[in-house]
Protein backbone atom coordinates (compact mmCIF):
# COMPACT_ATOMS: atom_id res chain seq x y z
CA UNK A 1 0.00 0.00 0.00
CA UNK A 2 1.14 3.45 -1.26
CA UNK A 3 1.99 5.49 2.03
CA UNK A 4 1.70 9.17 2.12
CA UNK A 5 4.58 11.58 4.21
CA UNK A 6 3.40 13.88 6.23
CA UNK A 7 4.47 16.04 8.97
CA UNK A 8 1.34 16.61 11.12
CA UNK A 9 3.09 19.81 12.49
CA UNK A 10 2.45 21.21 8.95
CA UNK A 11 -1.13 20.81 9.07
CA UNK A 12 -3.76 23.46 9.31
CA UNK A 13 -4.78 24.71 12.69
CA UNK A 14 -8.84 24.61 13.96
CA UNK A 15 -9.83 23.68 10.66
CA UNK A 16 -13.91 23.45 10.27
CA UNK A 17 -16.07 20.42 10.63
CA UNK A 18 -16.38 18.10 7.29
CA UNK A 19 -19.78 20.16 6.69
CA UNK A 20 -17.47 23.22 5.97
CA UNK A 21 -15.00 21.46 2.78
CA UNK A 22 -16.98 18.13 1.96
CA UNK A 23 -18.10 19.51 -0.76
CA UNK A 24 -14.53 19.82 -2.50
CA UNK A 25 -13.58 16.70 -1.72
CA UNK A 26 -12.77 13.90 -3.94
CA UNK A 27 -15.05 11.18 -2.12
CA UNK A 28 -17.70 14.09 -2.24
CA UNK A 29 -20.89 11.88 -2.69
CA UNK A 30 -19.13 8.18 -3.26
CA UNK A 31 -20.25 5.50 -0.68
CA UNK A 32 -18.88 6.15 2.57
CA UNK A 33 -18.32 2.64 3.03
CA UNK A 34 -15.35 2.66 0.98
CA UNK A 35 -13.54 4.67 3.26
CA UNK A 36 -14.06 2.43 6.33
CA UNK A 37 -12.29 -0.99 5.17
CA UNK A 38 -12.17 -3.58 8.18
CA UNK A 39 -8.84 -4.44 7.30
CA UNK A 40 -5.88 -2.25 6.05
CA UNK A 41 -5.02 -3.62 2.74
CA UNK A 42 -8.57 -2.71 1.36
CA UNK A 43 -8.05 0.53 1.98
CA UNK A 44 -6.03 0.84 -1.51
CA UNK A 45 -9.36 2.11 -3.17
CA UNK A 46 -10.10 5.42 -0.54
CA UNK A 47 -6.34 5.99 -0.69
CA UNK A 48 -6.66 6.54 -4.22
CA UNK A 49 -9.40 9.34 -4.05
CA UNK A 50 -7.17 11.06 -1.06
CA UNK A 51 -4.16 11.10 -3.73
CA UNK A 52 -6.06 13.70 -5.80
CA UNK A 53 -8.47 15.40 -2.93
CA UNK A 54 -7.61 19.15 -2.75
CA UNK A 55 -8.36 19.14 0.92
CA UNK A 56 -5.79 16.00 2.08
CA UNK A 57 -4.62 18.50 4.42
CA UNK A 58 -7.68 19.72 5.94
CA UNK A 59 -9.38 16.47 5.91
CA UNK A 60 -6.42 14.78 8.00
CA UNK A 61 -6.17 18.01 10.22
CA UNK A 62 -9.63 17.26 11.20
CA UNK A 63 -9.31 13.64 11.90
CA UNK A 64 -6.42 14.18 13.55
CA UNK A 65 -7.40 17.20 16.14
CA UNK A 66 -10.51 15.54 16.74
CA UNK A 67 -9.16 12.02 17.46
CA UNK A 68 -10.92 10.29 14.73
CA UNK A 69 -10.27 6.65 15.21
CA UNK A 70 -11.90 5.16 12.32
CA UNK A 71 -11.58 4.98 8.78
CA UNK A 72 -9.66 7.12 6.20
CA UNK A 73 -9.30 10.06 6.47
CA UNK A 74 -6.53 12.99 4.51
CA UNK A 75 -4.70 9.90 2.79
CA UNK A 76 -4.11 8.12 6.03
CA UNK A 77 -5.83 4.66 7.40
CA UNK A 78 -6.61 4.09 11.02
CA UNK A 79 -2.88 2.43 11.59
CA UNK A 80 -0.81 5.16 9.38
CA UNK A 81 -2.83 8.01 11.16
CA UNK A 82 -1.57 6.06 14.81
CA UNK A 83 1.59 6.14 14.17
CA UNK A 84 1.94 10.22 12.66
CA UNK A 85 0.47 11.10 15.94
CA UNK A 86 2.44 9.27 18.13
CA UNK A 87 5.70 10.10 16.49
CA UNK A 88 5.17 13.36 17.32
CA UNK A 89 4.00 13.18 20.60
S1 LIG B 1 -8.63 13.31 1.84
FE1 LIG B 1 -9.70 11.42 1.31
S2 LIG B 1 -11.20 11.09 2.94
FE2 LIG B 1 -10.49 13.20 3.09
S3 LIG B 1 -11.96 14.41 1.95
FE3 LIG B 1 -10.33 13.89 0.53
S4 LIG B 1 -10.91 11.99 -0.49
FE4 LIG B 1 -12.24 12.27 1.30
Amino acid sequence: MAEIEFDIRNLPEQVGPPDHWQERAACYGLDPEVFFPTTEEEAGLALSYCGVCTVRDVCLAWAVQNGERYGVWGGTTEQQRRRIVRDVA
